[in-house]
């Protein structure tokens, strides 16, 4: 039978179903359930260099002891090092507490650095009265765990402290000898867990020191076999091999008003390698908004269309989706492409119609939504999938997609993404995936200007507005709140719109909001992108894709609100033709330090991949993949801007696994990935 953490000495049943909720089963699991911080009680910190948020050891002298007024009864004790002062903060004062802190006398102090209305305080601080030159007992830093409800940090480190005395020797090594080379699992193990008095604190802290180094290295490399498996995988199923086309590209670009560029006919080229040979393509395009995605779409549909396979572009909302379907329509139809439309929102007669095309191979182009993936719609003879705007679809819909080929074959994948992806997100994220980028904007754009206005001065920005629009040019009016609520955002655009509307009568206004029908959203979007509407109220629902250059100016409100690359897709929407664009960020103050640095940074800049370094930096790489990728990105110890500088290497290494140490892999996956879905390495 195996051994669980029933085996330690003073786990019963209740311990044993807490640690369940910590995914904790087994001894091992405990030797892989990390510090999440330290305490040191090993030195005095000088008050002059604490850090709120954590906890430190102090020693001052008392200088005042009062009871502040406000709602909570509380006292107040200010003790001072010489090098500053900090205040302890009571809430619960029982009799004879105030008594034992005399003014004068030396205090020795344990808590959590906080910010309080004195300025930096203690709350409710470990104490112990000392002489001011009193010896520290030994002590070493003092492991922190993550835990749950009931499961105290003393039991905790006492299970660890069993499971490392008795199982840490059985862990396998892992990695190839020559990775190993400060620190074997062992060693690292009980370095972290328990470090030696004179470990190096602010290493430790901050997860570099060279025994959690060696983990996340570890991590890195089950991450990337598991992401190398998965394109090996899928390279193993035969894609059709595609004949560069002779006729339909040259019609396509003879039709257009302008020549592509530099960067669109390089990509292109690296599309069609990828296309002519008979293991499946696996392409990110990346490229900032603006860069012409659509048109390197289009040509690589071209060469496929021509070898008589079929295409599916696939967008992640019905208001993309809907463009792309007017784009390649105007596009196509002329040449005798046929081209069908899918939707979720698509229904009865219509729905069956557009099925049948698809079924048949009438239709050889196909648009829509994620309906693209369900069960029942069935391709001809699918031969590229394209995804557009990646980050808001999984991983697990990719592969969905690619199960839509005949049989014995898979179609080749082209992924879109206009949220530039900092190299290190893309290596972790898309290791699967080879990346193109569309690093040159067309030409004749002119940049766009962004500033902030506090929300007290909507009025001239409404007058801004006014003198925009009639001088014939368009703009767009933002709405968004802060509850992640369709119907509430629908609610904000609405009264926007009415208050605009009276406000401006002369102006001719449209509302688009993600509680429309279909028909009703298409309509006005059609309006607009005619010029036959001076203002679009509108919600976050146009923030990807939607392309109209003669909308040059875009407010939008409670800029603080929203993302980095969120409010920098919004703001792509303007600066796409050749007036002078400005992008307007209205904002309630008073600003967080984050949200001050937020708008700072659009402001200085309209590089996609710059601001997207700064967001990875500011919110993590969860809110820049979108929550369905987070899963993915699930790491338990990295932390790709710290640990970025280990990733070349994780990649190498996982690949010579694979190679020459196959018998490692699973084992591998099994201690970092135990839930993801396995491939066979072919
Ligand atoms: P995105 O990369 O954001 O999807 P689009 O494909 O929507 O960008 O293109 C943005 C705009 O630029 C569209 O109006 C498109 O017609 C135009 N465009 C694309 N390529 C070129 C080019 N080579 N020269 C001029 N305009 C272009
Ligand atoms: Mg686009």
């Amino acid at each position: 039978m195996s051994i669980t953490v029933r085996d330690l000495s003073g786990v019963g049943e209740a311990a044993a179903q807490l640690l369940a909720k910590l995914h904790i089963y087994t001894p091992v699991d405990l030797l892989f359930h990390l510090p999440r911080d330290y305490e040191d009680r090993s030195r005095i910190i000088p008050m002059s260099q604490l850090f709120v948020g954590k906890t430190a050891l102090l020693q001052g002298t008392i200088q005042s002891v009062d009871f502040p007024p406000g709602k909570r009864t509380s006292m107040a004790i200010q003790i001072n090092d010489g090098m500053g002062k900090i205040t302890l903060r009571f809430y619960q004062v029982y009799k004879g507490l105030k008594e034992k802190f005399r003014v004068g006398s030396s205090v020795r102090v344990f808590g959590e650095v906080r910010v309080g209305a004195r300025g930096l305080e203690l709350y409710h601080p470990e104490y112990q009265f000392v002489s001011p030159d009193e010896p520290l007992p030994a002590s070493r830093l003092t492991a922190i765990y993550p835990t749950t409800e009931g499961l105290t940090q003393a039991k905790l480190r006492q299970f660890v402290d069993q499971a490392l005395k008795h199982y840490s020797q059985h862990l396998p090594e892992l990695l190839p000898s020559q990775c190993v080379k400060h620190y074997d699992m062992q060693a690292a193990l009980r370095y972290i867990h328990q470090p030696p008095v004179d470990a190096n604190v602010f290493d430790l802290a901050e997860g570099r020191h060279p025994a959690q180094q060696r983990l996340i290295f570890e991590e890195l490399v089950a991450h990337q076999i598991s992401l190398l498996t998965r394109r090996h995988y899928i390279q193993s199923i035969a894609a059709p091999v595609i004949q560069p086309s002779q006729q339909l590209i040259a019609e396509l670009l003879a039709g257009l008003a302008f020549k592509p560029t530099g960067a669109q006919q390089r990509v292109s080229a690296e599309i069609l390698q990828d296309l002519q040979h008979s293991k499946p393509m696996l392409r990110l395009v990346q490229g900032d908004v603006g860069a012409g995605k659509t048109l390197v779409a289009a040509m690589a549909a071209c060469h496929v269309l021509e070898s008589n396979w079929q295409v599916a572009l696939m967008a992640p909302t019905e208001i993309l989706a809907e463009q792309h379907f007017i784009n390649f329509s105007q596009w196509f139809e002329p040449l005798g492409i046929q081209v069908a439309w899918l939707s979720g929102k698509q229904k009865g007669k219509a729905r069956e119609l557009s099925e049948h095309l698809v079924k048949t191979g009438q239709a050889q182009l196909v648009i829509g939504t994620h309906a693209l993936f369900q069960a029942n719609v069935a391709f001809k003879k699918l031969g590229l999938v394209i995804i557009d705007e990646q980050h808001r679809f999984g991983v697990d819909q990719r592969l969905a997609l690619r199960e839509k080929g005949n049989a014995g074959t898979t179609p080749h994948q082209l992924v879109m993404t206009a949220t530039p992806i900092p190299r290190t997100l893309a290596m972790s994220a898309y290791g699967d995936l080879d990346t193109s980028i569309i690093d040159e904007l067309p030409p004749g754009r002119t940049p766009i200007t962004t500033v902030t206005i506090p929300f007290e001065k909507r009025e001239q920005v409404i007058a801004r507005v006014a003198a925009n629009c009639t001088e014939g040019r368009q703009a767009y009016w933002v709405c968004t709140l802060v509850e992640q609520s369709e119907s509430l955002d629908a609610q904000a655009a609405e009264d926007t719109f009415a208050e605009l509307s009276e406000r401006l009568p002369h102006l001719k206004l449209g509302l688009v909001h993600g509680r429309m029908k279909p028909e009703e959203k298409q309509a006005v979007m059609r309006a607009f992108k005619n010029n036959e509407l001076h203002l679009l109220i509108a919600t976050t629902v146009i923030e990807v894709g939607v392309d109209v250059p003669n909308a040059s100016l875009m407010i939008i409100e409670n800029a603080e609100r929203l993302g980095l690359s969120q409010l920098h897709q919004l703001r792509g929407r303007v600066g796409r033709g050749s007036t002078a664009s400005f992008c307007v960020l209205l904002y309630k103050s008073p600003l967080s330090e984050n949200g001050t640095e937020r708008l700072a940074t659009l402001r200085a800049s309209t590089d996609g991949f710059v601001i997207a370094e700064k967001d990875l930096e500011l919110r993590g790489p969860g809110e820049i993949l979108g929550t369905r990728q987070t899963g993915l990105l699930g790491f338990r110890l990295a932390n790709l801007q710290r640990d970025e500088y280990l990733l070349p290497q994780a990649q190498r290494i996982a690949a010579l696994i694979l190679k020459d140490h196959a018998e490692l892999a699973e084992p591998l996956l099994q201690r970092w990935l135990p839930e993801a879905p396995r491939y066979a390495y072919v």
